[in-house]
């Protein structure tokens, strides 16, 4: 195992716009802060008007010629940028572990690579995206896939360079422009993944960065010259975004918050569960949208499950995120451990079980250790509403259908799981689970072949996979006769 020193984590300047660095110390100074430890490692400016409308600009000047380019070079350029994202993997992991706080032994494998799988996907299949002919007789018809425009992507700070190439990707390859925002807290990453579009090969204008928080982000989603806003944040944001881009009847994809089941069953295999739920609840310092909060364990496994999973939290290795032996990191934020801290508090007070876990570490930084609580029932709030930390909810059911019920029983529907030898079992419950993600013996896999994305509060529109590709393109239908124009007089 290697440990990597700090590097200087500053970028050149706050924005990245037409294929260069854009400054505008008029925008209000955002700090970049470690969250291992606290300091401020950089320092960037809130996108002005100024700023915004030259993001605008150059993505719609940049757009028409990019959409007439054909195809195949678009997928091209992708491919390439897949590439130095791939040959780069170890110094933008190092940036995504600066810019979060994850461990550089999950960066390493989760964040760059991933994006790069999506540029690759989405260049290869860049060629392959056409219209249907569609015949009607003497007559027929076609269709033409066309891009959108101008595309905003707006990120949350857990995956800042996947939440980018996800976004990305697809919109380029179906020739669109993207202006992107990430999130306020983690503004680095992004700046590099559009410096390595460009030395791919991408002409400028057409994937632009501004920073700023939510104030520039609604500026973002209802300035006219956007055609779709894609988010990746809370269902609260959601709402505001959402309704903000129906006034002018703008696309949509939000990819939101969750509160999802897991389910155990007695027959399940009990280390893959315990390890599944490890995965659904404590990856990313349990800081991720799909992440099964709520495990609900069938009542002849709980007792021999919570025992496990306590036993094998205890081999969590919390430390130095850039020590790659490092497999638990601090919180992105003083802000988010709080509202852990606080989720924490009312968890007892309701009367859940605290295991093992849920104390803050002392020392700079944002640390509380993976939490494990048992006794959770279904009207508690930590069953009910989104944490976003490290907190493992166990509640304890009898039978499927009620399992099924409970685990329902939501506002939100974006992941669920299964664990059960019984094959027929697996796919049953799957079948009546109201999730738009969902996995059976596993846990927060997003392979790009697989589309990703939420039901009910959790979201609208699909990324990744093929799916994604209806929501960054629009069909025209053309009628063409091939006889006479027979009117009524
Ligand atoms: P957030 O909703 O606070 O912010 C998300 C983004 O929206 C940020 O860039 C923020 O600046 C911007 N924003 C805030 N207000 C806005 C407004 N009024 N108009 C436009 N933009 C605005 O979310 P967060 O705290 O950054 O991230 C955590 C949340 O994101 C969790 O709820 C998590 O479940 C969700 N999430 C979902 C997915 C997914 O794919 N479904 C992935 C990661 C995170």
């Amino acid at each position: 195992m290697r440990q990597t020193n700090r590097p200087d984590a500053r970028p050149r300047a706050s924005h990245f716009i037409d294929g260069v660095y854009v400054e505008d110390d008029a925008g209000e100074t955002i700090d970049v802060i470690y969250p291992a430890t606290g300091e401020v490692i950089a320092t960037v400016h809130a996108a002005t008007q100024a700023v915004i409308d030259r993001a605008f600009e150059s993505a719609r000047a940049a757009q028409a010629a990019w959409a007439a380019t054909p195809p195949r070079e678009r997928g091209r350029v992708l491919t390439r940028a897949a590439q130095i994202l791939r040959e780069r993997n170890r110094e933008m992991s190092i940036l995504e572990t600066m810019d979060t706080g994850k461990p550089l032994q999950e960066t390493l494998v989760a964040d760059a690579t991933s994006g790069a799988d999506a540029l690759e996907y989405f260049g290869g299949i860049a060629a392959g995206l056409t219209g249907e002919h569609i015949p009607l007789g003497e007559d027929w018809a076609y269709t033409i896939r066309e891009p959108l425009g101008v595309c905003v992507g707006i990120g949350a700070w857990n995956y800042p360079t996947q939440i980018a190439c996800w976004k990305a990707a697809p919109a380029l390859a179906c020739g669109n422009a993207m202006v992107f925002k990430p999130s306020e807290t983690t503004p680095l990453c992004t700046l590099k993944v559009a410096e390595i579009l460009i030395e791919a090969g991408l002409p400028a204008g057409l994937f632009n960065v501004v920073q700023g928080a939510g104030a520039v982000g609604g500026a973002l989603t209802t300035d006219p010259r956007a055609d779709k806003v894609s988010l990746t944040g809370s269902v609260p944001t959601g709402r505001k975004v959402y309704s903000a881009a129906a006034e002018s009847m703008k696309h949509v994809t939000m990819e939101l918050g969750g509160k999802s089941p897991m389910l155990v069953f007695d027959d399940a295999d009990l280390e893959d569960a315990v390890g599944g739920a490890i995965l659904g609840n404590f990856y990313s310092s349990g800081q991720i949208c799909t992440n099964g909060t709520r495990v609900f364990v069938q009542k002849g496994l709980r007792a021999r499950f919570v025992e496990r999973m306590a036993e094998r939290m205890r081999d969590a290795v919390i430390g130095d995120p850039l020590d790659e032996a490092t497999n638990f990191g601090p919180l992105v934020s003083a802000r988010q451990m709080e509202i852990v801290e606080r989720y924490l508090k009312i968890a007892e007070d309701e009367g859940a079980r605290r295991v093992v876990g849920g104390e803050r570490l002392d020392r700079p930084g944002y640390w509380l250790t993976p939490a494990l609580f048992d006794g959770v029932t279904d009207d508690m709030t930590m069953a009910r509403e989104e944490i976003f930390g490290p907190v493992l909810s166990v509640l304890e059911f009898d039978d499927e259908d009620e399992g099924i019920a409970r685990a329902n029983a939501t506002e939100f529907g974006l992941s669920a799981g299964v664990f059960t030898r019984d094959i027929g079992r697996a796919h049953r419950v799957i079948g009546r689970l109201r999730a738009g993600t969902c996995f059976i013996n596993s846990y927060n896999d997003a392979p790009v072949e697989m589309p990703f994305g939420g039901v009910k509060m959790s979201g609208i529109g699909r990324e990744n996979a093929k799916a994604a590709i209806e929501h960054y393109s629009q069909v025209k239908s053309v009628y063409v006769r091939m006889g006479r124009v027979e009117a009524p007089f």
